[in-house]
Formats: C-alpha cells, structure tokens, sequence
C-alpha cells in the first residue's frame, strides 16, 4: 500500500554528502528521511580511500558504513526508493518516490552525485580498482614509483590528473581523442610543458584494455601507431589547437601499463533539479549553489557532487556541504529564512 510520510527534511541520496546532511539535519532535531535505492554512492565504490581525515587506509565501502551507523544511531529511517519528483506545494514539497511513496516535505537536500562517464570498454567494469580508475585525485599516489599509468581525457581534470600523477609514476601518458586539449587553463598548460615525464598523445583513442583476471589492467592499445620519437610540443603560452610532429607511422599500438585513470567527466544528475527549475552552472552543468548550499529556490539544499560548490569533488567536501546544507535547512524550517546568493 502507497504510504504518505511526513518530514521536516528529506535527504536524497545515500553517499558522504547525504549522511552528513541527515547527521546534522537529526541532531538539529528536525524529523529527517533519508531517500535512496541504493547505498554509500561513489565512495563504497572507490576503494581503498588513504584521504578522509581521521580514519587512514580504511575501504570506502566500510567508510561509509561507519557514516550510516552514525545516523542510524539517531534512528533517521531510510527509505530504499530514490526521489522521483518534488513538486512545491505552499511552502513544503510534495516528494514522489519511485512506486509511488509520497513524503510530505518541509525542505529537500538534494544529494544525488553525478553518472561518470567510461570508456565503455570490455573489462573496465571487471578492473575497475584493479588498473582502472576514475579518479586521479583519490588514486594518483597508489602509483608511486610504478613504471607507467594513463589519463584518458582532454579536459581540466584530465590534465590535472597526468600532473599530479607524474610526480608518483616514472612516465605518464596524457591521450586524449581530440587534436587539442578542451580549453585549457593557460597555468595547466605552462606546468605541462615542463614536465619530463609526461607524453600527450592527441588525436588518440583507447581501443582496448589489455590484462588478466589475475593481474587487472597490464596496459592498453591505442587507436594509431606511436613512435618512439613521436614529440609533442606544448608551449605554455599556446592557447591555440597544440601542433605534434610525428617522425614516422611504424611504431607500436600498445602501451604497457600499471594503471589507467578516465578523466572523460561526470554528468551531474539533474533531472530533479531541471524539474524544479534550479539554477545550472552552465559551465559545469552543476546546480548552483551558495556558500549555504542554497539553490535558487527557497526550502531546496543541494550538497556534494552535484553541485558547483567546489571543484575538489571527494568524500570529505561532499560531508562539509552535507553539513552546510542541513544548517541552512534549519534556518528554513524554523523561521523561512533563504537568503540566496546567486552567481
Ligand atoms: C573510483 C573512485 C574513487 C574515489 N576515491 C576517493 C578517495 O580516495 N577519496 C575521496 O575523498 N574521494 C574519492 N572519490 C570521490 C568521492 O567518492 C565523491 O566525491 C563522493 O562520493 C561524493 O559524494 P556525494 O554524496 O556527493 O555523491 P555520491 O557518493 O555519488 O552519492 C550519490 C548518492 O545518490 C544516490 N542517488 C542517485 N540518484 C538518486 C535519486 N534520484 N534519488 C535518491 N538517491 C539517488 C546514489 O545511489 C548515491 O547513493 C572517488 C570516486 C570514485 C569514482
């Protein structure tokens, strides 16, 4: 039977930035619901997480078990749904759960993460973690001395990965499908020319993923042959499209590797927020929001990697905004307050 609930907050979402939103949103004692099919978000997925502060070398799906077992301790229910629709209705929301649940809401934190994009390879599914990952930021440093790894990507994040890692790995690939990387700040460009070990390949794709079962990824082949020789050369001040002078075609198409990062971006999940009209970053494709993790509409919270609040998207800033997020809905709650800041 549909049932109808009734709440001062709903949550969306079961990632770091949902549980620090019901923690705080609980211990503010509003009534608080958590909703969301399925459990930890990208954090459980991740591995491995050496970052979070306090708690070293703990694996990300126990990291966030530690998170629900706080806020279960302040029994916030958690329905198994996801948020299909909010609608406003007065000043409180009527929230439609996937078959059908309603809860009556008095303020929504919307925390529902970003769909990465892969490379849609055979294995990188099966590898991921083992060779493949998503994320420079969280895994550059498990390279350290390791031989060769990859970025795949054009982009910011892209770049910023093939420099971070180089200063772990002994050489680093930067490949990217395009003749020039994706708007590229002027900086990036200037430390990427003065790295050694680092090769841009543009122009390229990743054409398979090479490996065992046992072992995970052992290295990649490439859309083109690759000269030993081939040099790329990145100018710092080039903003236009970065020339490659290739000597010769008969090189090889594999590139043996440790490891490979897709830095190919992440489409924040905007349906909600498209349905309520919110304010987009139309640089990022993120909901906008303030240094209150208000969006543009009274009584509707956004927090972690949905959201242009910062660029760093890891599990310990997605927590603060979760945070954030909930102290504001109080504000809300209690006295209707949501002095938004747009952009
Ligand atoms: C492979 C990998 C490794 C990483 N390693 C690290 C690391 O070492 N350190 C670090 O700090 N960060 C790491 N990160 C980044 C970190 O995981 C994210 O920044 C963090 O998970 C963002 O939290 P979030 O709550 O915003 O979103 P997510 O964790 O993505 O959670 C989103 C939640 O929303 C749910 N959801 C989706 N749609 C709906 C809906 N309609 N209704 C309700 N719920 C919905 C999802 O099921 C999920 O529970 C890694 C990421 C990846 C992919």
């Amino acid at each position: 039977m549909l049932q109808t609930h009734n709440a001062d907050v709903l949550v969306a979402g079961q990632g770091a930035a949902a549980f620090a939103a019901a923690l705080y949103a609980a211990r503010y004692q509003l009534s608080t619901v958590i909703a969301s099919e399925s459990f930890g978000g990208e954090t459980a997925i991740g591995g491995l997480i050496e970052n979070y502060p306090g708690t070293p070398d703990i694996d990300g799906f126990d990291l966030m078990l530690k998170f629900k077992e706080q806020v279960d301790k302040l029994e916030v229910p958690t329905i198994s749904r996801n948020l299909e629709a909010v609608e406003p209705n007065g000043d409180r929301f009527v929230c439609t759960l996937e078959g059908g649940d309603i809860v009556d809401a008095g303020s929504v934190i919307l925390c529902v993460g970003r769909e990465r994009r892969t490379l849609g390879l055979p294995m990188e599914a099966e590898w991921t973690g083992k060779g493949v990952s998503y994320c420079s930021t969280c895994d550059a440093p498990l390279y350290r001395n390791k031989e060769a790894a990859a970025v795949v990507g054009g982009g910011n994040a892209a770049t910023e990965g093939a420099i971070l890692l180089a200063r772990y790995a002994k050489h680093v690939y930067l490949i990217y499908r395009g003749e020039e990387l994706w708007r590229p700040e002027p900086i990036q460009l200037k430390v990427l020319s003065q790295i050694p070990n680092i090769r841009v390949l543009l122009n390229t794709n990743v054409t398979e993923l090479i490996g065992t079962d046992l072992a995970g990824l052992t290295g990649i082949r490439i859309s083109r042959p690759m000269d030993d020789n081939e040099k790329i050369e990145i100018h710092a001040e080039q903003t236009e499209p970065m020339n490659k002078s290739r000597e010769d075609d008969h090189g090889k198409d594999v590139i043996d590797l440790d490891g490979i990062f897709i830095e190919a971006g992440a489409d924040p999940r905007l349906e909600i927020p498209n349905m309520l009209g919110l304010d987009i970053n139309e640089e990022t494709d993120e909901v906008h929001v303030d240094r209150g993790q208000r969006t543009s509409m009274p009584g509707i919270y956004a927090a972690g990697d949905l959201t242009d609040g910062t660029s760093l998207k890891q599990t310990v800033t997605a927590a603060s905004q979760g945070a954030i997020a909930a102290l504001s809905a109080y504000g809300y709650v209690l006295a209707g307050e949501h002095h938004y800041e747009a952009a």
